[in-house]
């Protein structure tokens, strides 16, 4: 299937990462990643970091799947909200999985720093809009619930909403731990990186078509009808993980973008931070480094990506038209619009773990809106997961919970 078309920003703004690598005979390694988007970029830089080397393969060029599509902006704020997790799966590990995504921002930042790429990381606040009556309850209920549990959160009413981000609307909350990020930079840096100094092969345009279970790991089986036989294979594949998992788990949706043509900075707004709101599906807005505006949403449930296609144009109007109703006195010139498809699970947590217990396939899938910030977590909870090192996050996201 086709992950995304249109004319994603991130493959006209870098350079193609352009490295054509495809298995061409058997071999024998440790450890097996299938998939080079974000979640297998981090997830492979995580173990070279700890001394662990490692394999990657994609059936496409490297990190072209959903990573080069999407908007990159990274929020603890999960697509459930806290108010609603907590009715859904208990006080607790409701608000620890909100903690893991706040502490994951800054583990990506350190990530970053710490191999000395800059995939255009910066940090920006969050702006969440309530945009009706029935938002302005949520956004009341969940205000009380994150300050409540310690989660960095302020109210912003009508007045300051006007006065500080010239926004008409009910109300909004504002926190000040997000950021935005180039997936496609950060998942291509990071590959190159570990590559340049030995810790990792990377094997492109190779599928893995099939597997088979030994006692101390896994054979797997690609489309030429190569073997690699691995101790530990890691499904970081994305929405096309399917085939690996026991059963279906995931939900498709097909989203959608646009950017418009850079506009004078003075005409951004306060702290150009990234904004979305209580609708479903929610819109959502960002800036880039060279005064752009992205705006994403419209989501729809994935059938084909035929159909998915062919909404481009009439998603693209609709999201023009809600940034206009936002921002009226902003000029905004499309410059390239695509769309993308991801996936959900029932209750929005991703899937991060070996299934069955103890097994030597683990799945990192970071699905939802919000999934980046669920790689980072993938990648430290699979690599303590190989050293046997305790992780309490497994309780949170581990696949079992959904069987
Ligand atoms: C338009 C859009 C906007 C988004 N906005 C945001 C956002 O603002 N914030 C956020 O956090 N998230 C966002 N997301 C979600 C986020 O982009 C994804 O969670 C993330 O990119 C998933 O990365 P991944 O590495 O898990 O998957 P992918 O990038 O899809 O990588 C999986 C890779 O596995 C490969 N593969 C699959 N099957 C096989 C196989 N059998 N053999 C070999 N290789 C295989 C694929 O070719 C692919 O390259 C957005 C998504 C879209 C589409």
């Amino acid at each position: 299937m086709d992950l995304h078309s249109g004319l994603p920003f991130w493959i006209a703004k870098n350079a193609l990462y352009d490295y054509f690598n495809p298995l061409k005979r058997d071999i024998q390694v440790e450890i097996a990643i299938i998939g080079s988007g974000i979640t297998g970029a981090l997830v492979a830089n995580e173990l070279c970091d700890r001394g662990i080397s490692c394999t990657v393969f994609d059936r496409r060029t490297a990190s072209t799947g959903s990573t080069i599509a999407s908007t990159a902006q990274l929020q603890y704020e999960i697509d459930v909200p806290l108010s609603q997790l907590i009715k859904d799966i208990g006080q607790e590990k409701a608000v620890a999985a909100y903690k893991a995504s706040l502490q994951s921002i800054t583990d990506l930042e350190q990530t970053f720093e710490k191999v000395g790429i800059n995939p255009d990381f910066k940090r920006v606040p969050t702006l969440f809009l309530a945009d009706s009556r029935k938002g302005f309850q949520l956004i009341k209920e969940e205000f009380t619930a994150r300050e409540k549990y310690g989660l960095p959160v302020r109210f912003v009413d009508k007045k300051e909403l006007k006065k500080e981000f010239n926004i008409d609307g009910r109300g909004a909350l504002y926190n000040d731990t997000s950021a935005q990020m180039d997936s496609y930079k950060a998942a291509t840096q990071l590959l190159e990186y570990r590559r340049k100094k030995k810790q990792l092969e990377l094997y492109t345009h190779t599928e893995i078509i099939d597997f088979k279970k030994r006692e101390s790991g896994y054979d797997l089986i690609s489309s030429e009808g190569h073997f690699i036989r691995c101790k530990y294979v890691i499904i970081a594949a994305g929405f096309e993980a399917g085939r690996f998992l026991p059963k279906p788990l995931m939900k498709l949706e097909s989203t959608y973008a646009v950017i418009s043509q850079p506009v004078e900075e003075t005409k951004l707004w306060q702290e150009r931070c990234l904004i979305w709101n209580t609708a479903n599906p929610y819109f959502y807005m960002r800036t880039t480094k060279d005064n752009r505006i992205i705006i994403g949403g419209e989501d729809v449930p994935f059938k084909d990506p035929i159909k998915r296609d062919k909404l481009i144009r009439s998603k693209k109007d609709q999201l023009i038209k809600q940034f206009n109703k936002l921002f009226p006195e902003i000029d905004f010139v499309a410059d390239m619009t695509w769309c993308g498809t991801f996936s959900s699970t029932k209750d929005g947590l991703p899937l991060i773990g070996p299934y069955p217990k103890n097994d030597r396939m683990l799945f990192a899938l970071g699905y939802g809106g919000n999934g980046i910030t669920f790689s980072m977590i993938a990648a430290q909870m699979l690599v303590n997961c190989i050293e046997e090192k305790e992780d309490k996050r497994i309780n949170l996201f581990e696949l079992s919970r959904l069987m």
